[in-house]
């Protein structure tokens, strides 16, 4: 039986991250309280679950309540928002081509920001606020992939930005 908390966590629950359910690489895990350590969450197995790095960023010192409002948001169908839960591997870059730039624009805080300032006029359907984000982007001189954008509008979710049902979206900004 492992001894390390983060290698014991992985194998109890089957190498599989506890929020998203998809294959845990040890790279890409890190162990979340469930209840924080800044409020006097205990460092037991009880009080921990393995998962991926970037919904514990995420959650990070949320109440308890606060993180189970995070997961009932996506209704069962949680993804965490790093892309693990993505049945597609990253696509290796060709050999030939050179490094794609890194982005200059943080997409996700234009896109919160435009929706923001949009108030009312926020687009209501998935589709629209798809074609809006591509605008916001290309507008801040920025890119987006498809991938990116449903990366982006899943961390938007996992925020509790903006709730998504069906083909509707509403809003909590
Ligand atoms: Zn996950």
């Amino acid at each position: 039986m492992a001894t390390k908390p983060l290698d014991r966590l992985i194998f109890a629950q089957g190498g599989l991250c506890f929020f998203c359910n998809m294959p845990l690489p040890k790279s890409e895990a890190s162990v979340e309280h469930l209840v924080p350590s800044s409020r006097a969450g205990s460092n037991s197995d009880d009080n921990c679950v393995a998962c991926c790095k970037t919904i514990n960023a995420l959650l990070g010192s949320m109440s308890l309540k606060e993180k189970i409002r995070v997961v009932l948001n996506q209704n069962g169908k949680f993804i965490c928002p790093n892309g693990v839960g993505n049945s597609q591997p990253a696509p290796a870059a060709p050999a030939n081509a050179a490094a794609p730039a890194p982005p200059k624009v943080d997409n996700y805080a234009v896109v919160l920001a435009d929706l923001k300032k949009r108030g009312a006029s926020r687009p209501r359907k998935v589709e629209t606020l798809k074609s809006t984000i591509r605008a916001t982007v290309k507008n801040a001189k920025g890119s987006i992939t498809e991938a990116q954008l449903e990366t982006l509008i899943k961390h938007l979710q996992v925020n509790a930005k903006l709730t998504i049902d069906g083909t509707k979206v509403s809003y909590s900004l």
